[in-house]
């Protein structure tokens, strides 16, 4: 006793506390934070992808009354098993087979609380002393929080921005040793926008095949491509290389509250069972929670019902959206956007720093905005690129116009003369 004071045992964690401000969120509480509220203006974000505050992306009722129904039912107030109960995973993988050269099975799907439990459950279970795994930059940042979490050693290899945000596949052969274990993918892309290409991701499973690792395959933005790529799954080369792919029903139904995705073994080979990497998985998932049974109850009619012109409205929108971003960056001399997003709720822009007189990075110009204009963009630090910017356009389309005329008027304000 010291003071009088009592002297207790426990600490907080270091590592966790500090790693919250280059977080997305972190960053966007401290961006947040500095809004100033004596402007009278609306604040416009467009750091964080969270279309669900608005009406024009508001979910499909069909959605909606499938909860009310599989709660109402009384039938599902009842623990599930671990991987999530049957009729929901046998729905999950007949609507992810309609994409697919193969039939999946219900018992290759697992059901997950949202596709960030998916990310944490793929990475536990691949948590090796020694072994590390190849993440894209710019990335998701969740992917480099929970691997730290996990003391899995994680590498980047660079998208590409000159090709289309193509993966550098050269760097990703040179980055690989005898330790590395997995590359992720994300697909339509966070934070660039694209979609690749059949030829490209035939190109990923070469690689990934060839040093022997197995490909996890973010696709929480599934069927989110209004542009000239179609969305092809990486499970349709799962007979070259192992896929795992996560998602989730955040995005595409705008519902990220109900905490519902999945990890499956896009597998038709079965490696990953062969190599007990499922077990491994089942193994992770034994000790997690499971998403709310009610939820999963409701799967079967969510994926059945739901009317395409829902997935079709919603696609219009985002690409309206996109457009009017991508015209209006084009507008202003400080940024430029090098590829027109096509997929997926972001694109990423580059600050044209030489063009500007006070600014010195890409956090700068975010609080400078924030405070001048009541707008706020994500810092692309925070996503692996310093001085870019990553911005959301799946917000009301008269929001990114009046959003991306206010960034205009502040890069005017403080362009060197
Ligand atoms: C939003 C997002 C997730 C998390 O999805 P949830 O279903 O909300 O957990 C995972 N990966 C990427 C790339 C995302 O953008």
């Amino acid at each position: 006793m010291e003071n009088g004071l009592k002297q207790w045992r426990f600490k907080p964690r270091k590592d966790l506390s500090s790693a919250s401000d280059v977080t997305v969120r972190g960053m966007l509480n401290k961006l947040h934070g500095a809004i100033d509220a004596t402007d009278t203006r609306p604040t416009i974000y467009l750091g964080h992808g969270d279309p669900s505050q608005f009406s024009c992306f508001r979910t499909t009722p069909a959605a909606e009354d499938a909860i009310v129904d599989s709660l109402r039912s009384a039938k599902f107030n009842c623990y599930a098993p671990t991987v999530g109960i049957l009729p929901a995973r046998r729905a999950i993988a007949e609507y992810l087979s309609n994409n697919l050269p193969y039939k999946l099975s219900p018992d290759d799907v697992n059901l997950t609380s949202g596709c960030a439990q998916a990310i944490e459950v793929v990475l536990s279970a691949l948590s090796q002393p020694g072994a590390n795994i190849l993440l894209p930059r710019p990335g998701f940042p969740t992917y480099e929080s929970l691997a730290a979490f996990s003391n899995l050693e994680f590498r980047h290899f660079d998208l590409l921005s000159d090709k289309g945000w193509e993966i550098d596949l050269d760097a990703v052969e040179a980055l690989a040793d005898d330790n590395t274990v997995a590359m992720v993918i994300i697909n339509p892309g966070n934070p660039c926008g694209n979609v690749f290409t059949y030829q490209h991701l035939q190109k990923v499973a070469e690689t990934a095949s060839r040093l022997g690792i197995m490909v996890i395959s973010d696709e929480v933005y599934d069927r989110i491509a209004f542009g000239t790529n179609p969305f092809v799954p990486m499970g349709a080369f799962g007979t070259i290389v192992p896929v795992i792919t996560l998602g989730s029903i955040s995005k595409r139904w705008s519902v990220p509250g109900w905490r519902l995705g999945w990890l499956v073994i896009t597998d038709p080979n079965g490696v990953l069972q062969k190599t007990k990497m499922v077990e491994s998985i089942h193994g992770c998932l034994n000790i997690s929670s499971d998403p709310a049974t009610f939820t999963q109850g409701a799967i079967p009619k969510i994926l059945e019902d739901t009317k395409e012109d829902f997935f079709k409205n919603i696609l219009n929108t985002l690409r309206q959206a996109s457009d009017i971003c991508y015209e209006k960056i084009k507008d202003i001399d400080c940024l430029t956007c090098p590829h027109k997003p096509e997929g997926s709720m972001f694109v990423m822009v580059k600050i044209n720093l030489s063009l500007l007189e006070d600014i010195d990075d890409d956090i700068d110009f975010c609080y400078k905005l924030v405070k001048e204009e009541n707008v706020v963009f994500l810092p692309g630090i925070t996503v692996g690129l310093k001085n870019w910017l990553r911005i959301t356009f799946a917000v009301e389309p008269t929001s990114i116009e009046d959003g991306l005329e206010r960034a205009k008027s502040f890069c005017q304000r403080h362009a060197k003369k």
